[in-house]
């Protein structure tokens, strides 16, 4: 047999495993690929978006306060009680227009009415945590001439500042008659400090979380910048106008959520699309490599013990066209096996005249041996050959003394009907039978009537001293009364006996039957009996 296994060869499981591999690892790349280039980006610049919108939105909440101190203070500026107060007529003005409860309403903490040249004609400061209003002489630390000279203009001006360390809105409007007149006289400048309450207003109308930063000098975006990249916190200047920047807070955005590469959404659909088809793929590897791995150690398990047997199907779940192959197997199998009986029975049977050869015999021989020794039977045992047989084909050639063999063959054939009867070619003319016959009377007529039907055959044999057709002498071994006491005979002499008796009945003149009886005493015990069985 040619065994040529040199080949490239690969396991259904490694090509499997390496499948699912490869389809996970397409999924994840695919996957993180159109998130890294498409989705991720995408995402980054809606996010950038509605930050951007946010911060927006706070601009426009502290715009409107710093509008609403401006406006303020132009209504107060452009005044005739005002212009009239740094004429110094209307001395009276001070008291009835600056309250704390001005200052309440206003959100203001500081006021100064300056005059033409910059001095302080009027200061107030406004403790609003103790609703105490005192006067001031001096303009408060953040106010230097440096800011003075961008407030103090012919138009309203406002900032954002730290006066006394405190985040503060500043705005400076000329002080004019109540037409608005330019010239004006000098200034009123109103001051409102950034508190709390107006960070929580902001933090309310726009979902961000805001906190001062003192030392804002390094920043320098203001709110309305535009956002390239998304950042949950962010230092976004309030917009001084003419002024450098100097109020910046701290923005925190938790209610915008910030684009992750590999978010949740990703793994999910990596679960949903790769992980799940990838063990469904498993499981059918399983279902189809089980059974295979099966029928493998079946047939492998087969080779090693030399012995056919079917692949046993399961009930379970089960593959087509396994169970078609494994019921091919089975079929095969029992074709195999009906065979090797044929051809067991072909080496058992003689070509020439289709009875049982010497091989069959031998194999009845014993079987039947051990049947005598289970049970009390009456067998004997026959060897029938055929007298003068050299000379009928000396003289009718060897094609007529096969015929003539087929004949004898297919008589005495009739003699072992019984199933637990043989009738066999023994070698040559000789026949060997065993047969039942329970009583010596019995054996007689059965021997008797197998002369009669050779005789009937009446195949001529000139040549043959004892008559003019041809005859047969028998030598017959009755075995009588068998049991397990013919354990200790030996299966052979049965057949010596039955020889011997042949032997005799050739001597004593040929065409006649010699008989010999074995009882459990007359059956001698062999020297060399060890196990009739072997
Ligand atoms: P006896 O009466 O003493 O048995 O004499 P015999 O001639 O029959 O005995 P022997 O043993 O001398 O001769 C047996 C012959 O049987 C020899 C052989 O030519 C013949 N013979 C054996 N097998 C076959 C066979 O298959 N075909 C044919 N045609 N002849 C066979
Ligand atoms: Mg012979
Ligand atoms: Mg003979």
């Amino acid at each position: 047999m040619i065994n040529k296994d040199n080949g490239w060869q690969v396991s259904i499981k490694s090509l499997y495993t390496t499948m699912v591999l490869g389809y996970l690892l397409l999924w994840i790349v695919g996957l993180v690929g159109y998130r890294a280039f498409f989705g991720f980006p995408e995402e980054q610049r809606r996010t950038a978006l509605e930050l951007q919108r946010s911060y927006e939105s706070l601009a426009e909440v502290i715009h409107i306060n710093r509008e609403f101190l401006a406006n303020q203070t132009t209504d107060y500026a452009e005044w005739n009680d005002t212009y009239d107060f740094i004429m110094g007529f209307h001395t009276e003005f001070l008291e009835a227009n600056f309250q704390p409860e001005t200052f309440e309403l206003l959100k203001l903490n500081h006021v100064f009415v300056l005059d033409q040249s910059q001095s302080i004609r009027a200061g107030y400061l406004f403790d609003s945590d103790a609703g105490v209003l005192s006067e001031v002489t001096e303009l408060p630390k953040g106010l230097d001439s440096n800011v003075l000279g961008l407030l103090l203009q012919d138009t309203t001006e406002s900032s954002f500042e730290l006066i006394d360390g405190q985040p503060s809105m500043v705005a400076a409007n000329p002080v004019t008659r109540s037409d608005g007149e330019l010239p004006g006289i000098g200034w009123l400048i109103f001051i409102s400090a950034i508190t709390d309450d107006t960070l929580a207003t902001a933090e309310r109308i726009t979902q961000l979380e805001l906190a001062v930063v003192t030392n804002a000098g390094s920043y320098h975006d203001v709110l309305k910048a535009p956002v390239s990249a998304p950042f949950q916190r962010t230092i976004r200047c309030l917009d001084s106008g003419p002024v450098d920047n100097v109020v910046c807070l701290d923005i925190d955005a938790p209610n915008i959520e910030m684009p992750v590469l590999l978010n949740q959404n990703l793994w999910k659909e990596f679960i949903l699309l790769g992980v799940l088809p990838a063990l469904l793929f498993a499981a059918i590897l399983r279902m189809i490599h089980s059974p295979l791995q099966r029928a493998q150690d079946h047939l492998q398990a087969t080779v090693e013990s030399g012995r056919m047997h079917h692949i046993p199907i399961s009930e379970h779940l089960r593959i087509k066209e396994l169970v078609k192959l494994a019921r091919s197997h089975n079929r095969m199998v029992d074709t195999i096996m009906m065979q090797n009986a044929q051809l067991k029975e072909l080496s058992r049977t003689d070509a020439l005249t289709s009875i049982l050869n010497r091989r069959g015999f031998d194999h009845r021989l014993s079987e039947c041996w051990s049947r005598l020794g289970r049970n009390r039977l009456s067998m004997a045992l026959l060897m029938v050959d055929i007298d003068h047989f050299k000379r009928y084909n000396d003289h009718y050639g060897h094609p007529t003394g096969d015929m003539a063999l087929q004949q004898v063959a297919s008589t005495l054939a009739q003699f072992g009907k019984r199933t637990d009867e043989t009738v066999a070619r023994y070698g040559g003319e000789e026949f060997a039978l065993m047969v039942y016959a329970q009583s010596r009377d019995e054996l007689d007529q059965l021997l008797k009537m197998m002369h009669q039907r050779i005789h009937q055959l009446a195949i001529p044999h000139i040549m043959s001293s004892v008559s003019e057709i041809l005859t047969v002498s028998i030598g017959a071994a009755w075995l009588v009364d068998s049991g397990d006491w013919i354990h200790t005979r030996n299966m052979s002499d049965w057949l010596k006996q039955a020889d011997e008796a042949l032997y005799e009945a050739k001597e004593n003149g040929r065409s006649q039957s010699r008989v010999v009886e074995l009882t459990i005493a007359s059956f001698s015990i062999s020297r060399s009996q060890t196990s009739s069985e072997s």
